[in-house]
């Protein structure tokens, strides 16, 4: 290693979920520490959290970030409190977080290596949540080829394979490292690479973020969605749990469908005209829905939001199901006769609060209360559009 670099702990040692170091700069309530221990975040990867104790109190770390003075910790307290510069603190790491982020990250460079060799397909964009990868992809992928990608990645992860990480300044990086790095280039006075593979390797990328030391750590990787080009990925036992839901689903309506059918024959059978039977199922298919929310989610403005395009399904199959409803959510339906409905269970997004706002632009009729509420979206181009922007300015 070069002598002149001086590596953050962060990257030196990733696995450490403790340390101690001193207070050395104070901005109200953020603080910077002679450690750099905590993660400030980029190249996809959030920032690190956790806490620090000081004078014998601990205190939560909610948001770390880089500026040109260096690496700020925002601290969390409702008493006012005197931090003193050269002061010591225990820094302590939120290490299921960091660890599951490490994992991630290191799941991402190994996919978008296989992506690419197999169909020469470049990454855009990657982004980690915890045990969560999302892949934008410079080409249209099918399900097929994106499945046979991460069967050869967990081929690779079980094999066991080495990462290493290798901090080394531009000149040197010029001349052993930079015609082989796959993706951008760096043109930093130090570089930092994450090495897939023993010796040379097999994959080599600048990146700043925080890797695990061997990939078998990881698991083992699960398609969660693909969609256009976008891939979404979960790890570990994210990635296992998320599966075992989706079999429970698979189960359930595997049940529900074959209880309908029965009845649908039992009401030929009988020469029937009760559609009360098929009203029923939907309440039934919608309650299933409306317990799992968790599965169709997107989040706009820290908001957990579910759109749904139910032309059959009407206002009594979903008052019905509404009952099953999870807690913090919104939950936007156009159902049956080009009718929007709204269902909040998450009190800072009441229904009709969002209906007033479509009132106000469309000059369509409507109403209801902070749970339920609706509108007619006749004439309306694109009504599920319209909405997340209402949404995005809550
Ligand atoms: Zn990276």
């Amino acid at each position: 290693m070069d002598k002149e670099i001086s590596i953050p702990a962060y990257w030196k040692i990733p696995y450490q979920e403790e340390m101690i170091g001193k207070i050395t700069k104070i901005r109200g309530k953020e603080l910077q520490f002679s450690q750099k221990f905590f993660y400030p975040g980029g190249g996809g990867q959030l920032s690190d959290r956790g806490t620090i104790i000081y004078a014998d109190k601990e205190f939560p770390i909610i948001d770390v970030y880089k500026d040109e003075e260096g690496i700020w910790h925002k601290i969390k307290s409702k008493e006012k409190i005197e931090f003193e510069e050269g002061k010591e603190v225990l820094l302590k790491l939120d290490w299921e977080r960091r660890y599951s982020f490490m994992k991630a990250h290191s799941s991402q460079h190994l996919i978008s290596h296989i992506l690419e060799e197999f169909y020469q397909c470049k990454t855009l964009k990657a982004n980690f949540e915890e045990g969560k990868i999302d892949i934008e992809t410079s080409i249209k992928l099918s399900l097929e080829q994106v499945l046979k990608a991460i069967e050869h990645a967990n081929d690779i992860i079980n094999s066991g394979t080495k990462i290493e990480s290798i901090v080394v300044n531009q000149e040197k990086y010029k001349r052993e490292f930079k015609q082989r790095t796959r993706g951008k280039t760096s043109d930093e006075k130090t570089v930092r690479l994450i090495q897939l593979g023993e010796d040379e390797g097999f994959d080599l990328v600048c990146c700043g973020g925080i890797h695990v030391k061997n990939l078998s750590e990881i698991n083992g990787i699960i398609l969660e969605n693909l969609k256009a080009y976008t891939l979404k990925l979960l790890v570990d036992q994210y990635g296992l749990t998320f599966a075992n839901q989706q079999r429970k689903m698979m189960i359930v309506l595997e049940e529900l469908t074959q209880k309908k059918d029965e009845k649908l024959v039992e009401m030929i059978q009988n020469k029937l005209n009760n559609f009360d039977i098929l009203q029923s199922g939907n309440v039934k298919l919608l309650k299933m829905i409306f317990s799992n929310l968790q599965h169709w989610k997107i989040t706009i403005n820290r908001l957990s939001c579910i759109f749904f395009e139910l032309p059959e399904i009407d206002r009594q199959a979903i008052l019905s199901a509404a009952k099953e409803m999870i807690e913090g959510f919104l939950v936007v339906i156009v159902g049956k006769n080009e009718i929007l409905y709204i269902l909040s269970s998450d009190e800072s997004i009441p229904a009709n609060e969002v209906i007033k706002k479509l009132l106000e632009i469309t000059g369509n009729k409507g109403g209801g209360n902070k749970a339920f509420a609706q509108i007619s979206i006749q004439k309306v181009e694109n009504p599920l559009k319209l909405v997340e922007d209402v949404i995005k300015s809550f």
